[in-house]
């Protein structure tokens, strides 16, 4: 049974043994581990703001084992924790996203807004939103799940001068719990276009004499979207207000 709240489901990228990319201080930590912490804080917050946040890891899991027991989870977004490396002198936030479901644009764009506001990225190391396409790396992640799901880069763990950033761990938290917001409201927009089409079926099967036990199923489910759409918007709006 799904309760109203807002779901989001946070992949902790890599694993403890394979644990990913270096970050140099004042992170000192590989990604995985980073990135534990950073989903914790996240939970903490999200618990006290009407937003169901659920942590997923890698550990001894294929990737599409690991999305497997996500999409049972049933999220209403995904997005997956990462940080770049390169060649030590790269810098920039950037966000990947599939095509399965055609809101992961969108999803990944306020993210990556989000993000870029609070590290005050120019339009150079504001390296945007990116479709994954067949041979890239992370492509299997973002296309998995039913929901808009991402895959998230925001900032390269192995340069100087972006790691020597002042409240860097603060800026990552804030920048994501920001555009969580606004991802809230593009979700809402979309189960409201879900309300829509169920209301043309719901108009079609009615012409066709239907039995009152489908009518009240059909306007069940209307009734639960509405639902999901307040409560949606409610916890952005929390959300927004203790930014
Ligand atoms: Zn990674």
């Amino acid at each position: 049974m799904q309760d109203n709240k807002y779901r989001l489901a946070v992949v902790v990228g890599h694993s403890k043994l394979l644990p990913g990319a270096k970050g140099i201080e004042p992170i000192s930590a590989y990604e995985y581990f980073y990135n534990c912490a950073l989903a914790n804080l996240m939970k903490g917050f999200a618990a006290g703001h009407g937003c169901n946040l659920n942590i997923f890891l890698r550990d001894n899991l294929t990737i599409r084992e690991t999305y497997l027991g996500v999409s049972k989870w049933g999220p209403d977004c995904a997005m997956e924790l990462h940080f770049n490396a390169a060649n030590e002198k790269a810098r920039g936030t950037e966000t990947l996203y599939g095509d399965q479901n055609p809101l992961s644009a969108e999803f990944a764009r306020v993210v990556q807004d989000g993000i870029c506001k609070l590290f005050t990225r120019d339009p150079k190391t504001n390296r945007g939103i990116k479709k994954l396409v067949e041979g890239d790396r992370g492509v299997t992640n973002v296309n998995i799940l039913k929901c808009p799901s991402i895959l998230i880069e925001p900032f390269f763990g192995d340069e100087t001068e972006e790691m020597n950033a002042a409240d860097f761990w603060e800026k990552a938290f804030r920048g994501i719990m920001t555009a969580l917001m606004a991802i809230g409201v593009s979700f809402a927009s979309a189960i409201f276009k879900t309300q829509q089409d169920m209301q043309i079926k719901l108009a079609k099967i009615e012409a066709t004499m239907p039995t009152k036990e489908d009518i009240s199923v059909l306007n069940a489910k209307l009734f639960q979207h509405e639902t999901r759409i307040l409560t949606v918007e409610l916890s952005c709006r929390k959300l927004t207000k203790s930014l």
